[in-house]
């Protein structure tokens, strides 16, 4: 089967995961598309592959070659976001053959403007898929998906393609973010692996922020205000103290690359009591801390001048920059640009302004960075994957295969 092919079969799957569900899977759809992928790759007389309860897929090729190689893995999720709904019979997604780099007339009567759209002009003479504009598409993640149940037919079909032993898992419930949560690092063996979810094609993230959330409560002292002098603590306005003295410069709508910031999420006060949430978001693990040691100062500073007790700050820490893991493996980054750019396309390795799957991955002791797929607008009615980028996507990981096949270096586990 050809690669648009599956990827046109998977997106007809209903796999929504949705929060607040205790369930796992969230909803039952990304289990009949996980049942669905187990007998798919079973017929291609791979025998290696197991669905456990929890709607995660596991297995693995054996090497072809005698040689002491990393197992290397492959890993994309079977969710999509609960944005939009997925498409339905009469609503299937179509193919625009040879894209001329025009604005795409969705049937919806939305638009997609190359001049609105900069992905659409790497897509100029290729094949692309939208989809009618009432739903999403669902590239991510099915497009990483397809990806690599591709790359595992091919390595079947293909017994003179030498490679090391390869692992692959398509989990549930990545939109949630509990992806992780269940994931079975020892069922999926590998000393390393790429998540192949999202972005561009061409694209290689292994650095993503350090991120944490921040509660600040301010109790605030309320009396009549005509007879409010010398007691009255207006906890709105201490809350508007505590904001000023973050450095306005560093916030989300300024900031870019490396640049990390302070994100107020939430305000809700009057003049008893007021509480904020933040977030925090920086690359480097240094001035991370820092800025958390920074909102516990300016914490203590207005109750010393407010009083003990006045503002409190709790600090949780989320997600880590991956980066401090991959580093000691650079084969990870050096393999991936060398096989993207042997299909043709220059890599790029930017910085995640966000977190990712690998991440936490990366810190259970499997270094995990990503590969960009080759669809975009995800999360939107408005969602295109290139047929093209994926079919490189897919040389991508083989070609990666490839060059693990020979690689006498360290093994992780
Ligand atoms: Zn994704």
């Amino acid at each position: 089967m050809k690669l648009h092919e599956r990827f046109l079969n998977y997106v007809m799957y209903d796999t929504m995961s949705l929060e607040g569900k205790d369930t796992v899977p969230s909803t039952p759809g990304q289990k009949v598309l996980a049942e669905a992928l187990v007998e798919e790759i079973k017929s291609f007389g791979i025998e290696d592959v197991r669905l456990d309860d929890k709607g995660y897929i596991y297995g693995s090729v054996p090497a072809n070659v005698d040689v002491d190689s990393p197992v290397i893995g492959f890993i994309a999720h079977l969710d999509t976001s609960d944005a939009h709904p997925s498409p339905t019979p009469g609503k299937e997604p179509r193919i625009i053959e040879q894209y001329d780099g025009g604005v795409i007339q969705l049937d919806s009567g939305d638009k997609l403007d190359p001049e609105l759209d900069t992905g659409l002009k790497n897509a100029i003479g290729c094949r692309l898929i939208v989809t009618d504009g009432s739903t999403l598409l669902g590239g991510d993640d099915k497009a990483g998906v397809a990806e690599i149940v591709t790359a595992l037919e091919y390595m079947s079909t293909h017994p003179e393609f030498k490679h090391g032993k390869v692992a692959f898992s398509f989990t549930p419930d990545e939109e949630i973010g509990t992806s992780q949560d269940n994931f079975d690092v020892e069922a999926f063996g590998a000393d390393f692996a790429y998540t192949v979810d999202g972005a561009d094609f061409g694209d290689i993230e292994y650095e993503n922020f350090n991120g944490a959330s921040v509660t600040v409560e301010i109790k605030g002292v309320e009396t009549h205000p005509g007879e409010a002098k010398d007691k009255m603590k207006n906890a709105s306005l201490i809350a508007m103290e505590f904001d000023a003295m973050l450095p306005p410069w560093e916030r989300p709508e300024h900031t870019q690359d490396y640049e990390g910031f302070y994100h107020l999420m939430h305000i809700n006060g009057d003049c008893s009591s007021c509480r904020m949430s933040y977030l925090i978001r920086e690359h480097d693990r240094d001035r991370y801390e820092e800025r958390k040691a920074a909102v516990k100062r300016i914490g203590e500073m207005l109750n010393a001048r407010y009083g003990a007790g006045t503002v409190t700050v709790e600090i949780r820490d989320g997600y880590r920059n991956m980066a401090e893991m991959v580093r000691p493996h650079m084969h990870l980054i050096d393999f991936a640009k060398e096989a993207i750019a042997e299909c043709g396309v220059t890599p790029r390795v930017p910085a995640i302004r966000g977190g990712t799957d690998g991440a936490e991955l990366s810190f259970k002791g499997v270094p995990c960075p990503n590969l960009g797929t080759g669809s975009f607008n995800h999360h939107s009615l408005t969602e295109v994957a290139i047929i093209d980028h994926m079919e490189q996507c897919c040389r991508a990981i083989l070609k990666i295969i490839e060059k693990y096949a020979d690689f006498k270096g360290e093994k992780q586990n």
